[in-house]
């Protein structure tokens, strides 16, 4: 059966919910997103990583260029020095102000000194060279105790003189026999490298080590004058012996700080420079980057959640409104397809648009077949102007407009239906407008009201009507006569009795009875036919006739017509004198004395009962004025009054 389902609008694609779609959507773009922020991180942290590195190695590599060419500088002052004080002993003023002069022109030496075979001053490149002995610093005892003319980088001790913390370069003086002659000494602020080394942005935890290649800690920056011994680190132990210069990360075991150490011994000179940083340092302007990037995807995923959310809100309410709207949909199908009225939906040409099933059930057509045609081919054809001018009256969308018409069925009888016409949309543009049709069968109703009104109108006959005899009863009588006598100024009454009637009956039988005063009335009631007069049964045997617009001569003649021909069905009586039925008649016309209709009545009465009392079977006039009855006269044969004769 069509229309029994619901329909499913979306088809297939339909099932996978939007939700899903959605929620998918934003799951994707923020995996997108993220993975973007994460890849470009990882990315960037490498290439940061990479650039400390180099940044490490290029300073290490510097400074052992610069603590090497600091010792060299002296290395070379000191060993002209040596060779002089191998051969000569210079006097005390003149070699004193050579090594101050040396001293000025190397700003890395804080002084020069020369010490005896005992470790005491001899020459000092100080305005006053000092008196104490040296003999118990180890560069002396080393010296002392061997041979050899090689520089020598003392760890760092306090000096006597200034009290600060001092590197001593020392060379061997030897004898002209070899023995040994004294030492030659260079001082060196550790506070020289300190200032060098404090130029350079290392961070915090970052720093420099200039290193003995015994591993004993020469400088330390930031600045340390505790003593150092690095021969047991990872440095000594294992990167020194693969390669001179490298770059390694350890993570602290006391802090847990991650750092990567650059490391290069310096040209010529047993020592050894290393520049550390922190891999927070390294990174600090990554993770800056990295926050900037983290605020940018977060301010999108944000973005992109609250678009979904939205997304998800409507598509929510969008399949609410729509389940709504398919629910109410198919209830009003339902209720279309299943109540007896037809629904129709027309445009505003009268094409119809919508045809609700029930049309099936009334005309046997089905909604198919009238789908796009015009609503007026549904109409008889007489039907149709009533129609549209029903709908041409529908103004505003709240009128409702009825009309009844005659349908074809498909089997080429007709029903009458009863359709309520409606604007189903009101619009400013008449071309647009729909109206929406309620059609009802009331065929059987139509039915029933028809046999209704053959009803009444039969009932309305019944109550006029004498049952007997199919004259207009005394009622109607009265009523026709009260109307017709304000009507018309000229009228007349003629009132009939049978004769001798009851004994007619109680010869022949009251059956009998009833045929006779059918007969009579027949004749009566043919009196008025096919006249403005009427014809009654006036009582028992009893009948009047109402003439309009007839005087009292026309009045007695169509009485006396009657009387003859009532006579003259020769019906028998023997209960009569004469031998046969019989009437007698009054006849009375309104005269200026007659006061109403019911005064005439009483003078034909009056009449009547004068015709009876001359002995029947005769008409008399109630003659207005004078009050006399006037006979006009009897059956001829019967040898009774001739016409024209009066009775007093
Ligand atoms: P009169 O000539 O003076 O009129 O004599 P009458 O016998 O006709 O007297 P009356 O008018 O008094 O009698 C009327 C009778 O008519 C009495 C009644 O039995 C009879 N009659 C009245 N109505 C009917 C009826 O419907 N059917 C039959 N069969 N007889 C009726
Ligand atoms: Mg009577
Ligand atoms: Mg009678």
């Amino acid at each position: 059966m069509p229309n029994r389902t619901i329909p499913d609008p979306g088809g297939p694609f339909r099932r996978v919910s939007p939700a899903a779609v959605v929620i998918a959507f934003a799951l994707v773009m923020t995996a997108c997103i993220l993975g973007v922020v994460v890849w470009k991180a990882l990315e960037a942290k490498t290439q940061t990583l990479d650039r400390g590195q180099t940044d490490i190695q290029n300073l290490a590599h510097s400074l052992a260029d610069h603590a090497s060419h600091t010792i060299q500088s002296a290395d070379i002052a000191m060993a002209g020095m040596v060779d002089l004080l191998k051969y000569r002993s210079p006097l005390a003023e003149r070699f004193n102000q050579y090594l101050a002069d040396t001293v000025s022109s190397l700003p890395q030496i804080r002084e020069i000194g020369v010490l005896d075979a005992d470790g005491k001053w001899l020459y000092s490149s100080l305005p006053q060279t000092p008196t104490h002995s040296n003999s118990d610093r180890n560069y002396f005892i080393h010296h002392r105790d061997t041979p050899g003319s090689g520089l020598r980088i003392n760890e760092p001790l306090q000096s006597r003189l200034t009290g600060r913390s001092t590197i001593i370069l020392s060379k061997r003086i030897d004898g002209l026999d070899g023995s040994f002659a004294g030492v030659l000494t260079a001082a060196i602020d550790s506070d020289y490298f300190n200032r060098f080394y404090r130029t350079f942005q290392l961070g915090p935890d970052g720093g420099i080590t200039l290193i003995r290649n015994d591993g004993i800690v020469l400088i330390r920056w930031p600045m340390s004058d505790k003593y150092m011994d690095f021969s047991r680190t990872d440095l000594f132990t294992r990167y020194l012996s693969l390669s001179s210069l490298g770059y390694y990360k350890i993570v602290s075991p006391f802090d847990g700080i991650a750092k990567y150490f650059g490391y290069e011994e310096t040209p010529h000179y047993p020592a050894l420079v290393t520049v550390s940083m922190t891999e927070d340092w390294l990174l600090a302007n990554w993770w800056r980057a990295l926050r900037t990037d983290a605020v940018v995807a977060g301010v999108l995923l944000c973005m992109i959640l609250l678009l979904a959310a939205l997304l998800l809100f409507q598509f929510r309410f969008r399949l609410k409104t729509e389940l709504a709207l398919r629910e109410r949909e198919a209830h009003y199908r339902l209720l279309a397809n299943n109540i007896a009225d037809i629904i129709i939906l027309i445009d505003a040409r009268g094409r119809i648009r919508y045809v609700s099933q029930s049309v099936e059930s009334v005309t046997g057509l089905m909604p198919k077949d009238l789908m796009g045609k015009s609503c007026f081919d549904m109409m008889h054809r007489d039907d149709r102007a009533g129609v549209q001018a029903a709908t041409a009256r529908l103004v505003g969308g709240d009128a409702v407009s009825t009309v009844a018409f005659r349908t074809s069925r498909a089997d080429g009888t007709l029903a009458w239906v009863e359709s309520k016409f409606k604007q189903a949309s009101v619009t400013d543009d008449p071309a647009r407008t729909e109206f929406l049709c309620v059609i009802r069968d009331v065929t059987e109703r139509k039915r029933m009201e028809d046999e209704l009104t053959q009803l009444n109108r039969r009932l309305t006959q019944l109550a006029a009507t004498d049952g007997l005899t199919g004259l207009t009863n005394r009622r109607t009588f009265d009523s026709f006569l009260r109307r017709e006598y304000e009507a018309h100024g000229q009228i007349s009454v003629l009132l009939f009795d049978i004769d001798n009637f009851k004994g007619y009956n109680d010869t022949y039988g009251h059956q009998a009875g009833d045929r006779c005063l059918q007969a009579v009335a027949k004749v009566i009631g043919d009196a008025t036919s096919d006249t403005p007069g009427l014809s009654a049964r006036y009582g028992g045997e009893e009948f009047a006739v109402v003439l309009p617009n007839v005087s009292e001569d026309g009045a007695l003649k169509a009485a006396e017509a009657i009387r003859l021909t009532v006579r003259a069905l020769g019906i028998p009586n023997t209960a009569a004198s004469r031998g046969y039925i019989t009437i007698s008649a009054g006849v009375a016309s309104r005269s200026r004395s007659t006061l109403n209709e019911a005064a005439l009545v009483g003078e034909s009465d009056a009449a009547l009962y004068e015709a009876k009392r001359l002995g029947r079977n005769r008409s008399v006039v109630y003659s207005s004025g004078d009050l006399q009855y006037v006979e006009t006269g009897s059956i001829q044969h019967d040898g009774e009054l001739a016409p024209g004769e009066k009775a007093r």
